[in-house]
């Protein structure tokens, strides 16, 4: 049931087990090599998925570097404090209306592009990331889902002292930098998900586990965010929401990315995806230490 779409070198792929399809080739040039446009054919992507069983693949995963499964979004839209235990160790009430901000299109890069750090003070957001497939626009909760072409992982990179160096607060360059927006490995359709599962996620920093909960347990849940935004913005496909990230961010424990540092990312039924750190040169500001981010930093070192 379903199917799992990819970008090899720029082309759409369906993932079956260990092997790839290209899907241009394998529908016999019906359907479209471009991923951002592959995706918005759910239904005929899930039945070349079903009936590929027996064909020769166009190769192996192991022999190639998956990129980005929606390289090049018209928006991406993320939200904070969508986790009750993130809310409380952020010290914030648990919202009522979502609080949504902007990781810029440009910030996105595939499961295995590297973070390039521009400050000390880089922190991970491991996330569920919903890939809109059509276009959406004053859309009812009930029939949100019915709009999702599928999820993948996300990394919600974050430079602390960016995000909160102005005031009021406004997040969306400290979430922006170049290659902040890890997404990957592959886009899974709904019907690919088994409806049991938990969707546990966990993001581990040199295989240390950092964060792990359920993804399933949003504030504000899936067909809420697609309702809540579509009344203000039409989705388009390939549109990006990233979820928010449950308990467990470095800058609560004063740990934050450095140079080297791999993180390693899971949503059961999605996969993982592998981001290293480097450290590259400094940003303007990133000397400038936020009064914010000071009392964060000092209530972790309290906590310790
Ligand atoms: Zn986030």
């Amino acid at each position: 049931m379903g199917f799992r779409l990819a970008n090899v070198e720029g082309r759409a792929v369906l993932v079956v087990g260990d092997h790839f399809f290209d899907v241009a080739e394998a529908s016999g040039g019906s359907l479209p090599s471009d991923p951002m446009q592959a995706l918005e054919y759910g239904m005929a992507l899930r039945e070349l998925s079903a009936n590929l069983g027996g064909g020769e693949p166009t190769g192996a995963l192991a022999d190639v570097r998956l990129s980005a499964p929606v390289p090049r979004p018209r928006n991406s839209l993320a939200v904070g404090l969508n986790y009750k235990n993130h809310a409380e160790e952020s010290g914030l009430p648990i919202p009522d209306a979502p609080m949504v901000f902007c990781k810029f299109p440009s910030c996105i890069t595939g499961p295995t592009g590297n973070v390039e750090m521009r400050s000390d003070y880089v922190d991970f957001e491991g996330e569920l990331v919903v890939v809109i497939g059509k276009e959406a626009k004053q859309i009812a909760e009930e029939d949100a889902l019915n709009y999702v072409a599928g999820f993948c992982i996300g990394q919600d990179i974050s430079d602390r002292p960016a995000q909160f160096t102005s005031t009021p607060p406004q997040f969306n360059l400290g979430k922006s930098f170049d290659t902040y927006g890890p997404i990957g490995p592959v886009l899974v359709s709904p019907d690919a998900i088994d409806p049991d599962t938990d969707l546990m996620l966990t993001t581990e920093v040199n295989g240390e586990v950092r964060q792990r909960d359920s993804a399933k347990d949003l504030i504000f849940d899936v067909p809420y965010l697609i309702a809540y935004l579509s009344q203000i913005l039409t989705l388009y496909p390939g549109d990006l929401i990233f979820t928010g990230t449950p308990g467990g961010v470095g800058v609560m424990e004063g740990r934050f990315l450095r140079d080297g540092d791999l993180i390693r990312t899971t949503i059961e039924g999605l996969g993982s995806m592998e981001n290293r750190c480097v450290r590259v040169a400094d940003h303007s500001r990133a000397s400038v230490i936020p009064d914010a981010l000071k009392s964060a930093l000092a209530n972790a070192a309290k906590n310790k």
